[in-house]
C-alpha cells in the first residue's frame, strides 16, 4: 500500500463550522491522509457525561438544548443540511432517551453508550462537509473495528481482533480510494455493547488504527502548533521544536508541560510510528514530529514548569535512628499513599517534594494530621509550600561538563530550595518560589536556548 497517514482532529478542531472546514481543507490538501479520526465537538462530551451522571429534568433540558445548539450551528452552515439533519436528529433523540434513563438509574454501560454519541455526531457532520467539497469520504462506525474488553469508561482494546476487523472493514475502503472518517474514543465489547477508552481517548484510537493499518505516521491536529521549548505564555521567545523524542515529550508532560503525553499514543510508540502535532487552525505555522529517535539529540530540549509544589524536609531526631531512617520515612509515606516526587538527601535528613497531581487537594492539606503526627514522632518535620518545580529536559545531561555551573550561574539571583541533578540523564530539576518561577524559566530559557 502507498504512503498512509492517520489524522486525528481534537474537539476544538471540530468545535464549529469554521473549524471543521479548516480540518476538511487539511484532509483534502494531503493526499496521504486516508483515515481520519475525530473527537466530539468541544464541550459535547462534558455535557454528555453530565447527562449520564443523571440530572434533574430542568438541567437535562438545558443540556440537551445546548448540545443541539452546538451541532445545529454546524448544520445551518452546511450546503445540504437535509443530508444529515435526520441522522443528527435521530442521535439527539437517542441522547434524550438515554439521558432520561440515566435520570432514573445510572450505569457504566449506559454512560458509555450515551457519551459515544458526541463522536457519532461530529463524524456525520464532517463526512457531509467533505462530500460538499467533492472528497470521497466514507463514514465508518469505529465500533465495527475497535474491539475492547468490557471495562466501561476505560476499556482496553483487543489488538488481535481489532487487527482482523481493520483488515476486513478499513483496508478495502482505503484500497478503493475512499477517505475513511471515523470516531475516536469508542469501541465495542464482545456482548456488542459500546465502550469508551477513557477521556481524551481519541488519540489512542488514532494511534491504534495507525498500528493495525501499518500507517507511516499519525497526524494529531489540535489547537497548538506543536511543542515548544517552553510555555510561550511565559517566555515570549519560546521556539517551536521541529522534533522531540517520545521519551523527552513524556518527561515534559510529567513535569507539567501541557503537551501530549506519549502514553496516550501507546500503539504508535510501541510500533515506532512517527507522530506529528500541529494546529488545524494554523497548519502553515508547522508543527512538531515526535519520534523514537530524532537526530540530532540536543543537550537541552525544553523547560517545563509545575507550580504549587510542597517541600517536606525530614531530619532524624537522633543519630541513633540514622540506620534505616530513609526506609522508615518512606514506609510511613507509602502507608499514607503519598507519592514522592523529587528527593535530595544528606546523611540524616531528606527533602522531598510532593506532587499534588492526581490528588483533589489544593495545598498542604494533602498532608493529613495523621501523617504529620506519625512523622513527627520519628523525625523533625518542616513543611514549605508555594514552591514551583522547574525541570530542564534534555539528553545525556549527566555527562556534559559545565551544566551544573551554567545552571548555578543563571540561578544566582534566586532563592533555590533544591536541585536534583544526576539521577536522570534526561532532566535536571530545581525548586524555586512560585513567585520567582516565571523569571527563573525566562532566565534559563535565555541562557540555554537563546
Ligand atoms: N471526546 C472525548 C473526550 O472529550 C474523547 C477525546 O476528545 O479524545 O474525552
Ligand atoms: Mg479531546
Amino acid at each position: 500500500m502507498s504512503y498512509l497517514s492517520v489524522a486525528k482532529f481534537g474537539g476544538t478542531s471540530v468545535a464549529d463550522f469554521e473549524a471543521m472546514s479548516a480540518c476538511a481543507d487539511i484532509v483534502i490538501a494531503d493526499a496521504n491522509t486516508r483515515v481520519v479520526v475525530l473527537s466530539a465537538s468541544a464541550g459535547i462530551t462534558n455535557y454528555l457525561v453530565e447527562l449520564a451522571n443523571g440530572c434533574e429534568s430542568e438541567r437535562r433540558e438545558a443540556i440537551l438544548a445546548a448540545v443541539r445548539a452546538i451541532q445545529y450551528r454546524i448544520i445551518d452552515n452546511i450546503q445540504h443540511p437535509e443530508n444529515v439533519r435526520e441522522e443528527i436528529d435521530r442521535l439527539l433523540n437517542q441522547i434524550q432517551i438515554l439521558a432520561e434513563s440515566a435520570g432514573l438509574a445510572t450505569s457504566p454501560a449506559l454512560t458509555d453508550e450515551l457519551i459515544s454519541h458526541g463522536e457519532m455526531m461530529s463524524t456525520r457532520l464532517f463526512t457531509q462537509l467533505l462530500h460538499e467539497k467533492q472528497c470521497p469520504a466514507e463514514w465508518v462506525d469505529v465500533r465495527n473495528v475497535v474491539a475492547t474488553n468490557s471495562q466501561f469508561g476505560k476499556a482496553a482494546p483487543d489488538d488481535t481482533k481489532t487487527q482482523q476487523q481493520a483488515d476486513l472493514v478499513l483496508k478495502p475502503l482505503i484500497a478503493q480510494g475512499k477517505i475513511v472518517i471515523t470516531q475516536g474514543f469508542i469501541g465495542r465489547d464482545e456482548q456488542g455493547k459500546t465502550t469508551t477508552l477513557g477521556r481524551g481517548g481519541s488519540d489512542y484510537t488514532a494511534a491504534l488504527l495507525a498500528e493495525v493499518l501499518n500507517a507511516n505516521d499519525v497526524l494529531i491536529w489540535t489547537d497548538v502548533p506543536g511543542i515548544y521549548t517552553t510555555d510561550p505564555r511565559i517566555v515570549a521567545n519560546a521556539k517551536r521544536l521541529e522534533t522531540i523524542s517520545f521519551n523527552e515529550a513524556a518527561e515534559m508532560a510529567t513535569f507539567g508541560a501541557k503537551v501530549l503525553h506519549p502514553a496516550t499514543l501507546l500503539p504508535a510508540v510501541r510500533s515506532n510510528i512517527p507522530v506529528y502535532v500541529g494546529s488545524s487552525k494554523a497548519p502553515q505555522q508547522g508543527g512538531t514530529w515526535v519520534t523514537r529517535d530524532p537526530q540530532p539529540r540536543p543537550t537541552f530540549r525544553a523547560i517545563a514548569l509545575r507550580r504549587n509544589q510542597i517541600l517536606i524536609t525530614l531530619s532524624s531526631l537522633s543519630m541513633l535512628h540514622a540506620q534505616g531512617f530513609l526506609a522508615n520515612v518512606f514506609a510511613i509515606l507509602a502507608k499514607h499513599k503519598i507519592s514522592v516526587d523529587v528527593i535530595t538527601t544528606s546523611e540524616v535528613s531528606v527533602a522531598l517534594t510532593l506532587d499534588k497531581t492526581g490528588s483533589a487537594s489544593s495545598g498542604t492539606d494533602m498532608l493529613s494530621l495523621d501523617l504529620l503526627t506519625e512523622l513527627q514522632a520519628y523525625c523533625n518535620v518542616q513543611v514549605e509550600s508555594d514552591l514551583a518545580l522547574v525541570a530542564i529536559i534534555g539528553n545525556h545531561l549527566h555527562r556534559q561538563a559545565g551544566i551544573a555551573g551554567q545552571l548555578f550561574a543563571t540561578l544566582v539571583p534566586y532563592n533555590v530550595r533544591l536541585i536534583s541533578y544526576g539521577a536522570s540523564t534526561n532532566n535536571v530539576c530545581t525548586l524555586v518560589k512560585n513567585e520567582d518561577a516565571n523569571q527563573v524559566v525566562n532566565a534559563l530559557h535565555q541562557a540555554l536556548f537563546e
